[in-house]
């Protein structure tokens, strides 16, 4: 059979765009395209006229049969969506899922993606991160998501869109210590890109003093929970059992 690429395009810079990920959208018979609108004008700026097909959340699962079809007769795939990695909060999922049940190979082509360039400079431990997708669209439903997942110690990563910013923002200063750290990024890798890094509060107050600041993509990070007293307990016991010890 042919190989399904999985190609990573840019998030906004047209020239993070990588050398390999050119040669492989040359070569491949079709691209698949989240929207082939989108997809169309990216490949004229590189020169490139390809066979373009849709495939969306809504049709993915319809459009297995056919895609195994051709890659079975020996074509070649590429997969890109709008911007970034494919399948990271992005369609594929089922595609690739199947493929690999069929043992058709499929081949990553990396490249940009938000949830990196944002960590890259976010100054926050990325040593261990989560990444939570996504926040939900209600304040009841957010403020809980968060509560939950602030609880983790490691780093969480969240996407968010320009028109619910400001109210998650609100959201999570309710939900966290006043002294956790934030860092926002916005616009990564575009002309009006900017990371801003203070407590929940801090943030909410510089997206609220402008409101240039509310717009474009934004990727939100939060320093990980604090050790809690159990879990500094746990390991205290020990310690504790040992110097008691030494002291009788
Ligand atoms: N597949 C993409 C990736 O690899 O990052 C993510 C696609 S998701 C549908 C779009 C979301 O990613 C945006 O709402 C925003 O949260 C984030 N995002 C994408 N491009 C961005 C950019 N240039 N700056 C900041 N966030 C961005």
């Amino acid at each position: 059979p042919g190989t399904l690429y999985v190609v990573a395009t840019p998030i906004g810079n047209l020239g993070d765009i990588t050398q390999r990920a050119l040669d492989v959208l040359a070569g491949v018979d079709r691209v698949c395209a989240e929207d082939t609108r989108t997809s169309k004008r990216l490949l004229t700026h590189f020169g490139l006229q390809k066979r373009l097909v849709a495939l969306h959340d809504h049709n993915e699962r319809d459009k297995l049969d056919q895609l195994t079809e051709w890659l079975q007769s020996g074509e070649s795939l590429a997969l890109i969506s709008d911007a970034g990695t494919p399948l990271i909060s992005d369609p594929g999922y089922h595609l690739v899922q199947h493929l690999r049940e069929l043992s058709i190979p499929v081949v990553p082509i990396p490249g940009a993606c938000a949830i990196i360039a944002a960590l890259s400079v976010a100054g926050l431990p990325t040593d261990r991160f989560v990444f939570e997708g996504f926040l939900p669209a209600k304040s009841a439903a957010r403020k809980q998501a968060f509560q939950k997942a602030t609880q983790q110690t490691c780093t969480q990563v969240y996407y968010e869109s320009s028109h619910r910013i400001v109210a998650s923002l609100r959201d999570l200063s309710e939900v966290i210590e006043a002294d956790r750290r934030v860092v926002l990024s916005r616009e990564l890798t575009k002309m009006f890109e900017q990371s801003f890094s203070g407590t929940a509060s801090e943030v909410l107050k510089w997206l609220e003093s402008e409101p240039n600041h509310q717009k474009g993509e934004f990727v939100v990070m939060v320093q990980g929970a604090f050790p809690t007293e159990a879990s500094q307990g746990m390991a205290l016991e020990p310690l504790l059992k040992l110097l008691m010890a030494e002291l009788s």
